[in-house]
């Protein structure tokens, strides 16, 4: 699609956030290392909603939450507390989920915040802190199953749900947005988004006067993308969606199908909690975790272009994921050549490891040893071709960056070797010694004959320092 089809588009996100970081879940103590268990073994009377059973919040899920608030710029409430929102599903063994609210003197525990990124800026509505459903399993497609299995060792988990103002204009910056949001609870390192289904996407997407579409159950960023584009389409072809409905995203079939014309909010029949009384969170408290906040990518952005000199594109690849502003970071202290550094990691590296589907966080180079690299390019023992030359073959053939480097450097002419032979080339061609006194250009002959004489093996760049302060 062109840009201008997407005049008169907002998105919105609902995005889950699992709290990774946590233990236990989130009003009881059962352990929250849910995955790879063996179905239904990790339940207690609480997380089933047994007669009689308390529930006693975990204060780790508080503070999680209160950090994650702080970092999307929101306002933390002092007085929030906990609603149930009833519906009778079987994801739910309690037939009622804990959740936030923000209406019939509910409050979620954080409000109004707002996001930058690099194709504008996103409001948060709010984060409201609520506990995970259990996971429904079906054989093949969710249209075409026809049995549903059930696995409750994930009800109960803690969740934060970001939910935004519809001010996402495509599926390209819903996609920037929810990379944005990645990056920074990686940061705070409340959730670890690589794990499977730790960070989950609603989206609800309308065009122009056309009413709200919601889509369910997204898996990954791309889906994200991939299944806006769809609808988009879809709801421009049939012009403008005609009911609000609620949609899944089969990410077999890549379509959008109907789940249910959605429920109105009275149906979820929300009222306070009557086991968990609000909280009193005090603006000490709040500030604690103010001053504890990690630098975030924006801070990091702003320091990576103004004081490491980095350009911005550049700078924005590295802190869209933690893990590769943290290697980037590490391959300065052992040398200092950022700009060399930075676009080996941004294009050469990252580029890699794209086109061969691997994670930046199985990179099989250490961060000393690309910098090993960068230092012979600094004190001019290859020049900067060679050494991306050994770097993709590194990458390509696992052979060490040390023994490739060794290799070259072995099959050069040493340093010492040179003025001698340069002087041998002069004397041979004493009128083009001349013309480079007087043409700058000239000086490309005498190169020439060096590396012809050398057949290739000597170091470009110090045979012209070297050419250079003979003409002097
Ligand atoms: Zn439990």
């Amino acid at each position: 699609m062109l840009s201008n089809d997407f005049d008169g588009v907002k998105i919105g996100l609902e995005i889950h956030c699992q709290l990774t970081a946590l233990n236990t879940k989130m009003f009881c103590n059962c352990s929250s290392d849910y995955r790879g268990k063996p179905p239904n073994t990790l339940l207690c009377t609480v997380c089933t909603g047994l007669p009689g059973a308390l529930p006693v919040l975990n204060k780790r899920a508080l503070e999680a939450a209160i950090k994650i608030g702080l970092a999307l710029n929101c306002k933390i409430s002092n007085n929030s507390n906990f609603f149930r929102k009833n519906y009778f599903y079987p994801d739910s063994p309690k037939n009622y989920q804990i959740t936030q609210y923000d209406k019939a003197g509910g409050e979620a525990i954080a409000n109004n915040g707002t996001v930058e990124t690099n194709l504008g800026s996103v409001r948060i509505t709010r984060i409201q802190m609520e506990e995970d459903p259990g996971k429904l399993q079906y054989e093949g497609s969710i249209t075409t199953s026809s049995n549903t299995l059930i696995d409750y060792n994930r009800a109960g988990i803690s969740l934060v749900e970001i939910v935004t103002e519809p001010d996402i204009v495509s599926p390209k910056h819903a996609r920037e947005f929810l990379n944005t949001i990645q990056s920074i609870v990686e940061t705070i390192g409340e959730c670890d988004s690589k794990l499977d289904g730790s960070m989950r996407a609603d989206a609800n997407v309308s065009i122009s006067d056309g009413r709200r579409v919601e889509i369910k159950n997204i898996s990954s960023f791309k889906e994200v993308e991939r299944a806006l584009n769809f609808e988009i389409t879809r709801q421009k072809t049939i012009q403008a969606a005609s009911k609000m409905e609620t949609r899944h995203w089969d990410d077999v079939r890549r379509v959008t199908v109907t789940l249910r014309v959605k429920e109105d909010e009275e149906g979820y029949r929300y009222f306070p909690d009557p086991d968990l009384p609000p909280m009193n969170i005090s603006e000490n408290y709040i500030d604690e975790f103010r001053q504890s906040l990690p630098e975030l990518p924006d801070k990091r952005l702003k320091r990576f272009t103004k004081e490491i000199k980095l350009s911005e594109e550049i700078a924005r690849i590295l802190i869209r994921n933690k893990i590769v502003a943290d290697y980037f970071e590490e391959t300065l202290t052992h040398e200092y050549n950022p700009k060399l550094l930075s676009g080996w990691i941004a294009t050469d590296i990252m580029g890699y490891l794209n086109r061969n589907n691997v994670e930046f966080s199985d990179l099989p180079i250490e961060s000393k040893a690309l910098a090993s690299l960068a230092k012979s390019v600094s004190d001019s023992k290859i020049n900067d071709s060679t050494a991306k030359a050994i770097l993709l073959k590194s990458l390509s053939s696992g052979t060490t960056i040390g023994d490739l480097l060794k290799s070259e450097l072995d099959n050069l002419v040493s340093f010492d070797d040179l003025p001698k032979i340069i002087d041998t080339v002069i004397s041979d061609n004493p009128k083009a010694l001349e013309d480079a006194k007087n043409d700058s250009q000239a000086i490309h002959f005498l190169i020439g004959q060096v590396m012809k004489v050398t057949k290739g093996r000597a170091n470009h760049s110090k045979v012209k320092e070297l050419i250079e302060t003979k003409l002097k």
